[in-house]
């Protein structure tokens, strides 16, 4: 019940044991094309560049960002948490221009801060984080694509964290490119990063494009840009070997294909709106139990994502100390926290195959223990009625809908 990792659904474990195939044999390229639709579906999206980058989720942000930047050209990151700073170092690294705004941790950038900073700045990209799980907020996107679409600006986001549990729409809110992972709400094994990209984005990327020698034949032809400094993140070899000429570039992660495809039909047959539903209602049953057991809450509560809540550990309270008593008397694991929240607060998430009533339950019936026996100052007997309430309510809307 940490902010990923997590249990990963029992079909993802199947399809993972299945039998290794040869990266052209019919199945596996047919699989690949089946993914690529798949995750149009999950992205909300027509983009025809629609795959996955073979590693974890920074493998996407960093494919996207060391094929969109050249040296010297400029990007604006508005930073909400540690997955900023993270599109930040990776900038760098690429050697591009970079300005960033800081927001405070547990808040979200406004937009018309954003807008601002473009006509400024007048940068070639806006990459930002969506739901960033350091800080548990969730950066509404719609109006910063509107504006980036109006001023020319390539849009990033990195929505790891919040793909599959919270609304992500990449056409309708005129995001170019958006990586993300499956260890978060998809509900699978870290090492695999799908992402989609615009045509627009392709167009730009495929600039640099460039074929490696032994591939080569006199019908291919390079991009007039620079060649981009990285060969296993290169987005248009990849996007060749995803293609119709199936250009070989690396070997294709069978197994970690399995998962992802796995991850994506779950989620398509539930349906998106049953699962954003089910993340919800798990967030809210979580935050409430939380805050009836009088634990008080972290960041702008309006922002958080559906699937982690920040908890502030109680005075005189060892955070650690809880931690590892939940993780060895229950088997429960929360999540601690990074940088200027490192100690202050605990991290619990509800995501993927973790967003079941009977998850959260018990994981708020556990603390409570664990709290009591540290003699902690919290109501006791109301924090998992209070959820079980919450839990009852949504179940009652669903049947009053349903009829
Ligand atoms: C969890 C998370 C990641 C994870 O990256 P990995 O490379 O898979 O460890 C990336 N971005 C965000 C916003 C996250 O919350």
């Amino acid at each position: 019940m940490g902010p990923g990792p997590i249990n990963a659904y029992p079909r993802v474990l199947q399809a993972m044991s299945n039998q290794l195939i040869g990266q052209y044999d019919p199945v596996m390229t047919g699989y690949m094309q089946q993914v690529q639709q798949l995750y149009r579906g999950v992205f909300n999206t027509s983009n025809e560049a629609t795959l996955l980058i073979d590693g974890t989720a920074r493998a996407g942000i960093e494919a996207v960002l060391v094929s969109a930047l050249k040296p010297g050209d400029k990007v604006l990151i508005p930073v909400i948490g540690r997955f900023g700073h993270l599109l930040c170092e990776i900038a760098y690294r690429v050697g591009a221009e970079i300005r960033t705004i800081e927001v405070e941790w547990g808040e979200v950038c406004d937009p018309a801060l954003i807008e601002k900073e473009i006509k400024a700045f007048q940068p070639k990209m806006l990459a930002t984080v969506q739901g960033d799980t350091s800080t548990t907020m969730n950066q509404p996107l719609a109006e910063i694509g509107e504006i980036c679409s109006r001023y020319g600006v390539l849009f990033y986001c990195d929505a790891t964290a919040s793909v599959g549990g919270n609304a992500l729409k990449v056409d309708e809110w005129y995001l170019d490119a958006v990586s993300v992972g499956l260890q978060k709400c998809l509900g699978g094994p870290s090492g695999s990063a799908p992402i989609t990209l615009s045509d627009g984005f392709v167009n730009e990327i495929s600039k640099r494009r460039h074929i490696e020698l032994g591939l080569r034949t006199e019908q291919h032809s390079a991009g007039s840009e620079p060649m981009i400094r990285s060969n296993y993140f290169d987005l248009p070899m990849i996007l060749d070997y995803w293609g119709e000429e199936r250009l070989n570039h690396h070997t294709e992660a069978t197994t970690m294909l399995y998962a992802a495809r796995e991850c994506a039909r779950l989620f398509l047959e539930e349906g998106e709106n049953a699962v954003l539903d089910r993340h919800e209602v798990a967030g809210q049953a979580m935050a409430q139990g939380l805050e009836t057991m009088g634990l008080k809450l972290f960041g702008n509560q309006k922002y958080k994502m559906n699937n982690v809540v920040g908890v502030y550990i109680p005075q005189h309270i060892d955070g650690e100390a809880i931690r590892s008593e939940l993780l060895n008397l229950f088997g429960i694991e929360i999540g601690t926290s990074f940088g200027p929240l490192h100690g202050k607060i605990w991290r619990i998430g509800t995501m993927g195959y973790n967003a079941r009533q009977e998850a959260v339950l018990s994981t708020l019936a556990a603390l409570e223990a664990v709290l009591v026996k540290h003699k902690a100052a919290i109501n006791t007997g109301v924090g998992v009625q209070a959820a079980m309430t919450c839990y009852a309510a949504h179940f009652q809307a669903q049947s009053v809908l349903a009829k």
